[in-house]
């Protein structure tokens, strides 16, 4: 008979998805990945707080974190890297990682805070907000143990995963180092939050140490990585959060529309005469806010600058720091300087 498990379920013969809780309501539950055989190996941790979670998951299939060979970190977010280090401690779990997300993963965050503090204040963020950032990424440092990266991926790397040879898909666009992990044989994909069904993942703003705004561009990266997946015709999609992806085009195409529309929106509201990052960030979700929410005001902020760059390389707003605050201008306006 077959063994039941409370807390896993077996989507492909000897690989096992664990979900596990997040704080907030979106993205939702993390799905951890588990890869039974010669070496056992997880995608993705969850945070520091679930590892114990995880660890009666793993103990179902009378596993252990000393078990553990190796642990594939889809990008540096904290609810998939946080539990890295507690099962590295435990025994001989070797931890591979995008050479792009390494920094995250090792530290906590990919740019130093200082130069998180000097683009939100170009952005026009107030005093008082910029202190709620401050807990966020106080809250990212409580989520994840920092962890050494053993193994850096690169684009086209293939890897023992389990029972399963696997290849590792650079997506950059969510974060700098995101990837997919993608077994070409059994057509399964393992994308990370490069595609949420729920949600439109957010393309992170890509902070740069070197330079003050950041110079490349989250959601022209992120839009070309989808392409790219689609390009391999994956017949099953495992995300990081949320439901499994049978309909690849299906999801873009929404993405694409929701990406569209948003375009339309922060373009109209730069019409309208808004030039300040933070205010069309607000104007763009009015209904997020409160002392509670950071992250969300962080990502909205986010959300709206990576848009506002697209439009930017479309000539169709123009960028200008005038005392030391990035101003938008909407290309029709009188007098507007490129
Ligand atoms: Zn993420």
């Amino acid at each position: 008979m077959q063994k039941e498990y409370k807390l896993s379920r077996e989507i492909l013969p000897d690989v096992y998805k664990i979900t596990l809780p997040v704080p907030g309501k979106r993205p939702g539950p993390v799905n951890v990945y588990l890869f039974k055989g010669r070496i056992v190996t997880l995608i993705d941790t969850g945070t520091a707080q679930t590892a114990g979670l995880l660890q009666k998951a793993l103990a179902e299939h009378d596993l252990g974190f000393a078990d553990i060979g190796r642990i594939i970190v889809t990008h540096g977010h904290p609810e998939h890297c946080g539990a890295a280090k507690k099962i590295v401690n435990a025994g001989r779990a070797k931890v591979a990682a995008h050479a792009e997300d390494v920094v995250s993963i090792e530290k906590g965050m990919d740019v130093s805070t200082g130069r998180y503090r000097s683009f939100l204040k170009l952005t026009g963020v107030p005093p008082s907000t910029g202190m709620m950032l401050r807990l966020l990424f106080f809250l990212f440092k409580y989520m994840a143990d920092n962890c050494g990266v053993d193994l850096v991926m690169r684009e086209g790397d293939e890897m023992e995963i389990g029972k399963y040879r696997a290849k590792i898909i650079g997506t950059p666009g969510h974060t700098k180092g995101s990837v997919c992990i993608y077994l070409e044989k059994e057509k399964a994909l393992f994308c990370g939050d490069t595609l949420i069904e729920h949600i439109t993942p957010n393309a992170f703003v890509m902070l740069d140490e070197k330079e003050p705004l950041p110079v490349r561009l989250s959601q022209d990266e992120f839009y070309g990585s989808l392409e790219k997946i689609k390009i391999l015709c994956p017949s099953m999609i495992y995300s990081a959060h949320g439901k499994d992806i049978p309909n690849i085009e299906q999801i873009i195409e929404g993405y694409k529309k929701a990406f569209a529309e948003r375009q339309e929106k922060v373009l109209s509201i730069i019409l309208a005469g808004e030039k300040n990052v933070y205010r069309i960030a607000r104007l763009l979700f009015p209904e997020i806010g409160g002392w509670r929410l950071p992250l969300e005001i962080f990502l909205s902020i986010s959300e709206a600058y990576t848009n506002i760059q697209v439009l930017h390389k479309e000539r169709k707003v123009f960028l200008n720091v005038i005392n030391g605050l990035l101003e938008v201008t909407h290309a029709q306006e009188k007098g507007s300087v490129q």
